[in-house]
């Protein structure tokens, strides 16, 4: 038996990683001791270290079953970036090619083959040359037509128990439900399989669902905000992926649309730009991202409504495979849930998929912790609020809204059950506009009696009066609104209704907006290491997050790595990456060290008669008064002496609590070398004299 040192050291050694996450250590094991495992992990779990560590302290080759050809090639590339000696055959290469990997295969030369099932016969003969240590069958639910990606070449997987009687079989998937899983086991023939279920949590996802309001320009502001971070919008139609890839395209972002009516070059192009962080944004339809690898995705929009809650959790799945916090939004509409309901009711499973649209459509209505409902989907319990969806951070304020509703009732039988929501609002708030004048709706009782409530609220709470049921929306009758039993409650009995606070979007101005952020975090190291990395990723050919992923330049951002030793200690630098890329890192931190730590020097004198007025106990206000500077100078000559060394008690201007949320937020917004960010986060509550303080605190804290 192999004892956990060892494995630490392997994960370490050959892949940089200083622990394992959750089940990969007990799966590794299993298949040690000869083991049939089956492991469920969300995507982004880390699933293929399960079958690549073991891979490497076998004695044979490490057979792995995957499904798509770029998948193959980037986990290649990944193993070969940290010496790890692997190959992969598929239909795309020559018989030449074949031949030379064979070879290798053969002489003991590869510690890992990936292979398409479609092309397990052209290594027919080799198994008779070779020990097979382990197989690995990746996206094992594809052997199921139970699941969601059936592939044929799949079923015949079942013979490989037969053929290789003695090697363990591990079966990998991100695809949980009950049925799917027997079926993986029984197809493959595996003998009393352990079973490993992953949590399914992603708690590095953020969770946020809005309005399809000016969606676009949401979309545009929210993107102009990280330049540098790349992303993938879903969409539900083909179309729309393009015209919203030029509506962003012609807001001068890099986006490309992805749909599978277009040709297969193009689709390739844009996946590779993408992968290779040349392409920020990918606007899609779902049949983008099974072949992702991407670790550095950093946020994934659904400008539409997702048909079911699987599929949500796959694509957003796909954004911060590497850990770090990533984004979600979902756009909510009522447009797009009509049409889905549509599409559902007219397909196979017509109940079941309306029933899944409905769950859908529950969570983006919740109004409590989202990743509870999320969860709870999957089969876990959770107890505790996330912290880290929309409603945990602004729970929603419920008011009596008995009045509101009684006017949106009262307008709707007026309107005769006989109009679509727009139409209704309108009537409410007495617009002046066709809709109304056409059908003189302006001489009807209660025309105008919501005047004083904004369009977009009034939207909001005939919605909340749908999802609680006191009207609904016909669906087959051109969307008009009915009521129901339960208006006539509210009507004519006195019930009380509740209603929530609407949240407002802040949309921003972006031409006023500029590209001040982009200007804050262009300098920092962060940058400084991202531009070297493409760099040597163009040189290499291979995709930037295969060189280090984001997680471990911001680590090497946070700890300033600046010898061999100081690097190796990052997670996720092991020996080869270290010995190959560590002196090319190594000397651009300490060239940006330098040249930040150059730069106080210029206003020595200042600072030194900042620091005497200071010492002969004069208050920031009195120095500023007495150099004729502002106090927010004086402070950041303070902040400035503290980090030099100087023993300043700064807790006297900024409290413990001020800082630790300071420090928080330099998390959640990813160290942004600018002040102005965090002074928007707190909502302008902290002044930015504190933030500064507070800010060389936290740095001096850090590089202790
Ligand atoms: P999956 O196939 O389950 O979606 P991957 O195997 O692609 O997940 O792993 C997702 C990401 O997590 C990769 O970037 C990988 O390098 C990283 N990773 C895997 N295991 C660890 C670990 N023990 N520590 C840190 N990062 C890890
Ligand atoms: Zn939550």
């Amino acid at each position: 038996m192999i004892n956990s040192a060892l494995l630490h050291q392997t994960l370490k050694d050959n892949f940089g990683f200083e622990k394992f996450r959750p089940n990969q250590e007990k799966i590794i094991n299993s298949i040690l001791s000869q083991k049939d495992v089956l492991a469920i992990m969300p995507t982004g779990g880390g699933k293929s270290i399960c079958f690549q560590l073991p891979a490497l302290l076998l004695p044979g080759i490490t057979i792995v079953i995957s499904p798509l050809i770029a998948l193959m090639k980037d986990q290649v590339d990944s193993l070969k970036a940290n010496g790890i000696d692997a190959c992969y055959i598929n239909s795309s290469q020559s018989d030449q090619e074949q031949q030379l990997h064979i070879e290798a295969i053969i002489n003991n030369k590869i510690k890992l083959v990936y292979v398409a099932p479609e092309s397990l016969s052209y290594l027919e003969n080799t198994f008779n040359q070779i020990t097979v240590s382990l197989i690995a069958i990746d996206e094992a639910h594809c052997i199921s037509s139970w699941g969601h990606d059936f592939r044929p070449a799949y079923t015949n997987l079942g013979y490989l128990k037969n053929r290789f009687t003695s090697t363990p079989i591990l079966a990998l998937t991100a695809t949980a439900d009950k049925a799917t899983r027997t079926d993986i086991c029984q197809q493959l023939n595996l003998i009393n399989p352990t079973v490993f279920i992953s949590s399914f949590d992603r708690k590095n996802l953020s969770l946020e669902v809005r309005p399809a309001l000016d969606r676009v320009k949401q979309i545009i502001d929210f993107i102009d905000k990280k330049p540098n971070e790349c992303g993938i919008i879903y969409c539900l139609s083909r179309k729309t992926t393009e015209e919203l890839a030029e509506k962003l395209q012609k807001a001068g972002i890099n986006a490309n649309p992805y749909h599978a009516g277009l040709d297969s070059n193009t689709r390739a192009q844009t996946q590779d730009t993408f992968i290779n962080d040349d392409c920020q944004v990918v606007c899609a339809t779902i049949a983008f991202g099974m072949g992702i690898d991407k670790s550095n995705v950093r946020w994934v929009i659904h400008y539409n409504l997702p048909k079911n809650i699987e599929g949500y959790y796959q694509e957003i799945g796909r954004a911060g495979r590497d850990g770090l916090p990533s984004e979600t939004i979902l756009f909510e509409s009522y447009g797009d849930l009509i049409q889905l309901q549509k599409f559902a009711s007219q397909g196979l499973n017509a109940e079941v998929q309306l029933s899944k649209l409905e769950r859908m459509k529950q969570y983006a209505d919740a109004v409590s912790c989202r990743r509870k409902i999320l969860l709870s989907y999957f089969g876990e319990i959770v107890t505790e609020n996330c912290g880290n969806c929309d409603v945990c951070k602004n729970p929603p304020e419920f008011f009596d809204g008995t009045i509101l509703a009684q006017k949106a009732l009262s307008g709707i039988i007026r309107l005769k059950e006989s109009e679509p929501l727009p139409v209704i609002v309108d009537f409410l708030r007495g617009s002046k506009n066709a809709s109304i004048f056409d059908k003189e709706y302006q001489n009807l009782k209660t025309y105008g009696v919501g005047s004083d409530v904004s369009w977009h609220d009034w939207n909001q709470y005939i919605i909340q009066l749908i999802n609680q049921g006191y009207c609904e929306i016909a669906f087959h009758q051109k969307n008009h609104i009915k009521l129901t039993a339960l208006a006539h409650e509210v009507l004519f009995n006195g019930e009380k209704v509740q209603l929530t606070t609407v949240h407002k979007v802040v949309v921003e101005n972006s031409a006023v907006k500029e590209s001040k952020n982009t200007k804050s975090k262009k300098d920092s190291l962060f940058e400084v290491l991202r531009k070297i990395r493409y760099d040597i990723s163009k040189e290499e050919s291979v995709p930037a997050y295969v060189i280090f992923s984001d997680a471990v330049l911001k680590e090497m951002e946070i700890n300033r790595p600046m010898s061999d030793d100081e690097l190796l200690a990052i997670d996720g630098v092991g020996k080869v990456k270290s010995e190959k890329y560590g002196d090319i890192f190594i000397k651009a931190i300490i060239d940006f060290h330098k040249s930040k730590a150059a730069k106080p020097k210029k206003g020595a004198t200042t600072y030194k008669e900042t620091l005497a007025l200071f010492e002969s106990g004069l208050s920031p206000e009195a120095i500023a008064k007495k150099r004729n500077l502002g106090v927010s100078t004086i402070m950041s000559h303070l902040a400035k002496l503290y980090q030099e060394g100087v023993a300043i008690d700064l807790f006297q201007f900024v409290t413990k609590e001020e800082v630790a949320k300071i420090a928080k937020a330099k998390i959640s917004l990813e160290s942004p070398t600018a002040l102005k960010p965090y002074f928007d986060h707190f909502e302008e509550q902290i002044p930015y004299e504190k933030i500064r303080l507070a800010l060389a605190i936290i740095e001096k804290e850090s590089s202790k």
